[in-house]
Formats: structure tokens, sequence, C-alpha cells
């Protein structure tokens, strides 16, 4: 049976065997882009390498259209758009795009996560400009080509943009989301069982509550009374969409805050009334903003270590990927 110690550290020895995660080539400083050129991450050459093992594509390239090429860009309407050169708005390439990629897309089922380059008509996740007969954008902007197949075919898989991982919330909500979503492949995928759900759930109930108690209990709800209405793959999938969608956005320091106080009331037979106050006093501090969440879970952490249950002990909230990443450090 493993220690206690051993259950807290089960995210930082889980992500030795590598996460495979997709990400746009020009980002791991490939010379792919249009002029030759690259759009190096130094994010995702830097600490995620460690933590990531990376499969780059190049749709554009895939695509036949060569390097260096000329720009393109979308038109058209922004829900549909169509791929042209942007010097040459009569040459429809769109078909040629889709078939580039095709069979690479079919071939995806075993990542974790997909890191997609921003403002490009072929990777860009969000706010793409759709070009008017006027040349003028519209105002509704779309997805690139190939981020719009992906999020079609796998619409629980997460993605990030390269520009919004500077951003100290989305970069640790989209971490803890490829962690999670390696997790339930490893832990419930390969088994697909109520038990395993059942179990999945269970370890993930903190983080859930950080982020939200009604479809916390919703998936509860699912997995109870709800699952016999469900074949096993329905429910798997069911419970993922969810599960993907409720923990989509960066958890609030409130909800952070409350799920401290849940965590800590584990503690309260075990401590005595000053040491009490001073963790009660750091989570405070931790509401109002003047200590980052790393500081208020070290104190939980450390009298967790000491007495909490090994169920506590194994919650993912705890430890919901490596430490030395330090995403809970900004946050
Ligand atoms: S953004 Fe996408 S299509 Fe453009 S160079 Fe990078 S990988 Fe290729």
């Amino acid at each position: 049976m493993k220690d206690k110690r051993q259950l807290i550290a089960s995210t930082d020895n889980q992500t030795k065997s590598g996460i495979m995660v997709g990400i746009s080539a020009c980002l791991l400083g490939d010379e792919v882009r249009f002029n030759g050129g690259h759009s190096r991450s130094k994010y995702c050459c830097g600490p995620l390498q460690d933590y990531f093992r990376f499969e780059k594509f190049c749709p554009e390239v895939a695509a036949g259209f060569g390097i260096p090429r000329a720009t393109l860009r979308l038109i058209g309407e922004p829900h549909d758009p169509r791929m042209v050169y942007t010097r040459d708005q009569e040459t429809d390439v769109t078909e040629q795009f889709h078939a580039g990629y095709q069979a690479r897309l079919e071939k995806l089922a075993h990542l974790d996560g997909y890191i997609l380059a921003k403002n490009s008509p072929s990777c860009g996740m969000e706010r793409v400009k759709v070009y008017q007969p006027n040349s003028h954008p519209h105002d509704i902007k779309s997805a690139g080509l190939f981020a719009k197949a992906l999020m079609d075919r796998y619409p629980h898989l997460p993605l990030e943009e390269d520009g919004r991982l500077n951003d100290a919330h989305l970069r640790e909500n989209f971490v803890q989301r490829v962690f999670a979503h390696h997790t339930f492949r490893q832990q419930v995928l390969t088994a697909p069982s109520v038990k395993n759900l059942l179990a999945f759930h269970s370890q993930y109930k903190y983080i859930l509550m950080a982020h939200s108690q009604t479809e916390y209990r919703g998936l509860g709800r699912l997995l109870g009374q709800e699952h016999q209405q469900y074949t096993i793959n329905e429910l798997c999938d069911l419970y993922l969409q969810r599960f993907m969608k409720a923990i989509s956005k960066p958890a609030s320091r409130g909800n952070h805050y409350n799920v401290l106080l849940h965590l800590f009331g584990y503690l309260k037979p075990h401590l005595e009334g000053e040491v009490k106050q001073d963790i009660l006093n750091t989570f405070e501090s931790y509401l109002q903003g003047y200590v980052n969440l790393a500081t208020a879970l070290t104190l939980l952490h450390h009298y967790l270590r000491l007495f909490g249950s090994h169920y506590v002990q194994a919650q993912r909230y705890l430890s919901p990927y490596p430490k030395a990443l330090g995403l809970r450090n900004q946050v």
C-alpha cells in the first residue's frame, strides 16, 4: 500500500512518463512561417518541455503551400469562412488546406492538450480576422481553419493559445486541464466503468468545487441515480464533456478560499487553537490577495501530511500537476 507521502507526490511521479500535447510547429522554433521565420515560445520551449512531449505540426506546410509562401487570410461568412491568398483573393485554397491536415487530424486521439499559435488563419484559436469584400474585417471573429477542425473533432481536448499562456491564471488553468485530461484517459478510458468514474470524481472533488459546486453535485448525480440511462461509453463521454467544461475557466479566489476552508475542516480536531488561527489568517491573506495560492496550500499541505486521511491526501486539488512548474506561485 502507498504511504501518505507517495499519495501526495503521485502527480509529480506521473509526469515523468510524459504527456502528449500537440503544438503549432512554429512555436517550437521551426522555421515554417510564411516568411521562413518562427514564433518560438519561451514558455513552451522552457518549463513545459520537461513535462509535455510535444507533437508539432504545421497545417499550412502539410497543405503544400511551401516556405516561404504568400500570406493567407480568411474571407466571407465568419461562421464558415474561406481561405484565400491575401494578394489573390480569387484563388480559393480552402479545400487544399483541409485536405492537407485530414490524415493527421484522425491520429490525435492520444493527445491531452494542444497549444496553438495566435492570430493565424490556420491555427488561431479565437479572434482570427475574417475579411469582408471591402477588405475590412468583420466585427465577428473566427477561429483558424485547423483550430476549428481540431475543436470539432476533439471537443473535450484542452486547447490554449501561446499568447494566452502569458497570463498566469490562464496558464495555470490550461496545465491543470491537460493533467486532468491525461488522468481521465489513464484511469477511466483504459477500463471504463462506473467504479472508475466514481474514483476519478472523488479524486477531483475539490478541483471541481473550486470551479463549480453546482456541477460537482450535478456530476455526482450523473454517476449516481442517472447513470443507468446511458451505456458506459456514453456515460464516460458525457462525464468528460461536463467535467472539462466545468473546469474550462480559472477558478476565482473566493472559490479557492472556500475549498481551503473545506480542507481545513479535516484538520480541526487535530490542531491547537493558535495553530488553527495562524492557518485561517493565512487563508484570509490569500483571499485579500496579499499572498498567493501556493503559500496557503503549502501551510495546509504540511498539516494534511501529518493528520490527513488517505482520502484527503489523494485529492488532486493538492497536487494537480508538478509543483516545480510553480504555477500556483502566481495565482
Ligand atoms: S501558425 Fe500554424 S500554420 Fe502558421 S506557421 Fe505556425 S504552425 Fe504553421
